[in-house]
């Protein structure tokens, strides 16, 4: 089969470019998106993270806060600083860098910031308007991500059968909705750690998303031939022929599927470019909201 290989760099460029013109128009009119970032703690795998949406921001021209807090910061301390932002004309949306160090409740943290600002997505009000289909509402950056990547590629999904592998807050979830959304129109089914013959059940999927953090889950049993399968896991394997001691694999088994399918996400190079597009799309359109533009 020839397989369509999903470039999420290039479609990650495209949609940066696109935002380079509505942020000049922003500014036009005087006004600058800015994005707050906060890290608590030292976790280097967040610090990495932290660091590429600032250059990101720098890249674009969104003004952006780094707020790297010591790991014991307490959480009243953490809440005072959401609390700053939320009243800073300046920043238009607000990240707080997961996962916090333990003694962090993290409910709290995401309920504290103003939903206006809350461009990961993740607070109530914003969960409530993509159940509701609310335009107005942030979704999550990854399954935004894999939305535009299906789009870029004239990928079908009215009436397409959809696996999503993974339940979570952060993507599965936010994906079912997007893809049985009036946008989409797929038929989706969310398989997770309990359910049963999973690889029986994603081969009758047209469109495979796999969200779990177990590398190379998904093998080609698992998969229809000529599926979509857009891989969302970020793995570390061990691999002493790398400098660093390790490479970044998915959640599927990319050797032995991708021969198999229509078109699939690589790892890295696939949804994870995406991710950090998103963000800096949803810092515009807070800050195109909190103005009142377009
Ligand atoms: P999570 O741990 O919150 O959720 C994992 C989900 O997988 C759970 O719902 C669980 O029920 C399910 N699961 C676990 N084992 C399973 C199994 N054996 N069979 C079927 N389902 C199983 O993880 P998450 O935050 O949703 O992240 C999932 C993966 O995606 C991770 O590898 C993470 O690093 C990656 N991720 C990537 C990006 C990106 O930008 N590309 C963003 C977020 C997460």
């Amino acid at each position: 089969m020839n397989t369509i290989i999903i470039d999420g760099k290039r479609t990650a460029e495209r949609v940066r470019d696109k935002l380079r013109t509505a942020i000049e128009q922003l500014k036009q009119a005087g006004h600058i998106p800015g994005l707050a970032v906060v890290l608590v703690g030292e976790n280097p795998a967040s610090q990495v993270y932290v660091n590429s949406k600032v250059k990101a921001c720098e890249e674009l021209g969104i003004y952006s806060q780094k707020w790297s807090l010591p790991t014991e910061t307490s959480q009243k301390e953490l809440l005072e600083l959401i609390d700053r932002l939320n009243h800073d004309d300046r920043i238009h949306g607000i990240l707080v860098q997961s996962p916090p160090p333990p003694h962090i409740d993290e409910a709290a943290v995401v309920l504290r910031i103003d939903p206006r600002k809350d461009v990961d997505g993740f607070h109530p009000v914003n969960v409530a308007k993509l159940v509701m289909e609310d335009p107005s509402g942030f979704v999550p950056c990854t399954p935004m991500g894999c939305m535009e990547l299906l789009k870029e590629y004239g990928i079908e999904t009215q009436g397409k059968h959809a696996v999503i592998i993974g339940r979570s807050m952060i993507v599965g979830k936010p994906m079912a909705h997007l893809l049985m959304g009036k946008h989409a129109n797929a038929t989706v089914t969310v398989a997770h750690s309990r359910t049963t013959d999973l690889a029986g059940l994603c081969r009758t999927a047209d469109i495979l998303v796999a969200a779990v953090g177990r590398p190379g889950l998904v093998t080609a049993q698992y998969v229809k031939p000529g599926a979509v399968v857009l891989d969302v896991g970020i793995n570390r394997v061990e691999d002493s022929t790398r400098p660093r001691g390790y490479r970044i694999v998915g959640d599927v088994d990319y050797a032995e599927v991708a021969p198999i399918c229509r078109a699939i996400t690589p790892v890295p190079g696939g949804v994870g470019p995406m991710t950090i597009a998103m963000l800096m799309a949803n810092t515009v359109k807070a800050c195109r909201a909190a103005c009142g533009v377009g």
